[in-house]
């Protein structure tokens, strides 16, 4: 008989995962609590930021990966999973950091004077800082990568359970057993913890404590309802903290508009995981913030809101990824610590790859290492964005 898997969580790691073992011959089982990319989960919604800019070149390593993973995906999924529109990073503080770690990963990257920044992103207001414009950056199409990853799945064979919460997990050293809340049992050789915000209440079977803090926020799409589409096809963004105002990302949304979060949650997840927390309600104080902040500083966009989406991240305690075998038969992956969605490609293949007996690349184990943590407890702020 051929290997068995069982995956838990169908976002934006999970889901490929389990396709990418499906393909390597495993019979997966794809156990979600409610739907790939729900209201509940972290990976709804229509898009995500991709970029190669991070300040440390380790990451940026990481993130060159997830550019050919991206090209692999939508080949195997016959449609592609991201679309390139380049991206502006403003910042004073990480700046030579972030042209530094481009430059050792060999990527091309234009300086953008402070007053130069409307020519390369129009209608930006300056501010005094200058920024970086990096060609390779973009927007992940989320969804249509979760609806295809699922029907892909499917159509090969795999087993995949909606509305299936799994309540337990009893790790042996050469299969694994997973306990559902309605009372159901499986059996595999190997199991991939994969499930976002609700990891935490999942790790007593595994004998592990992780210093997690899910979190909730709010975007917001904007643009002229009576154009198509709503908004000019502007790049990406990447606005840094300033002294006084939370960072901003955005990114442009086709038929959606363009979509502008805030660096700043709404609240904590109560208990440090899902659990019962589904309250997902819109906060309208938050949209008011970021539709005058877009007024103010995004001018070529009509500051109209178009919709509103509340989704969940989690910190990991130190800003890196939680990923990594914490029994013979099961891998763990977690912690996305708001930026996961541009590796679902990546960790679709580099998560089988662990689940099917591999070790991982040492430099990145190195800093994603679930047991690195020891005793540490939840922190209480988590880094700004562009800082860590
Ligand atoms: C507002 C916002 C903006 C973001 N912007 C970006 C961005 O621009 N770029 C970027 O790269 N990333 C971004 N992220 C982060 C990115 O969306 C996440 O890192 C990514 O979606 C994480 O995917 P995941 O598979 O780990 O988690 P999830 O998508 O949460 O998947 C976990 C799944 O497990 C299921 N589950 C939970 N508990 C159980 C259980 N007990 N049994 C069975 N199933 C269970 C859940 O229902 C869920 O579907 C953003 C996140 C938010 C909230």
């Amino acid at each position: 008989m051929g290997m068995r898997a069982i995956v838990i969580g169908g976002g934006a790691w999970g889901l490929p995962a389990a396709l990418r073992l499906q393909d390597l011959g495993w019979s997966v089982t794809l156990l979600e609590r409610f739907a790939p990319g729900g209201p509940f989960a972290s990976s709804g919604g229509t898009s995500r930021l991709w970029r190669l800019a991070d300040t440390q070149l380790w990451r940026a390593r990481a993130m060159l990966g997830t550019l050919a993973a991206m090209e692999r995906l939508s080949d195997r999924l016959g449609a592609p999973v991201f679309r390139r529109t380049g991206l502006l990073w403003r910042d004073d503080l990480s700046l030579p950091a972030v042209a530094e770690a481009l430059a050792a990963i060999d990527q091309p990257v234009e300086r953008v004077a402070a007053d130069r920044v409307g020519e390369v992103f129009a209608g930006l207001r300056p501010d005094g800082r200058d920024a970086l414009f990096v060609q390779q950056g973009g927007v992940v199409l989320a969804d249509r990568l979760l609806r295809s990853a699922l029907a892909a799945f499917v159509a090969a064979g795999g087993d995949y359970r909606p509305d299936t919460r799994v309540v337990g997990i009893t790790p042996g050293d050469v299969s694994v057993r997973i306990a559902t809340a309605d009372g159901e049992t499986f059996e595999a050789d190997q199991a991939l913890v994969a499930a976002g915000p609700g990891t935490r209440e999942l790790l007593s079977g595994l004998d592990l404590s992780l210093p997690l803090t899910p979190y909730i926020e709010q975007v917001v799409h904007l643009g002229d309802p009576h154009c198509s589409p709503p908004a000019p096809d502007l790049p990406g963004l990447v606005d840094c903290p300033s002294d006084d105002e939370p960072g901003v990302y955005a990114m442009p949304d086709g038929a959606a508009g363009y979509k502008v979060g805030l660096d700043e949650p709404l609240r904590r997840l109560a208990a440090g995981t899902l659990g019962d927390d589904l309250d997902r309600a819109e906060q309208p104080e938050r949209t008011e913030r970021i539709r005058a902040r877009v007024a103010r500083d995004l001018t070529a966009i009509v500051p109209r809101v178009l919709a509103t989406q509340v989704c969940t991240w989690t910190d990991s305690g130190d800003g890196d990824f939680i990923i990594g075998r914490t029994h013979p038969s099961v891998v763990l992956a977690c912690g996305d610590s708001g930026e996961g969605f541009k590796y679902a490609a990546f960790m679709g293949e580099y998560l089988a790859e662990l689940v099917a007996g591999g070790t991982g690349d040492p430099q990145f184990q190195e800093h994603w290492d679930p047991r690195r943590f020891g005793d540490m407890a939840p922190r209480e702020r988590f880094d700004a964005i562009g800082r860590h």
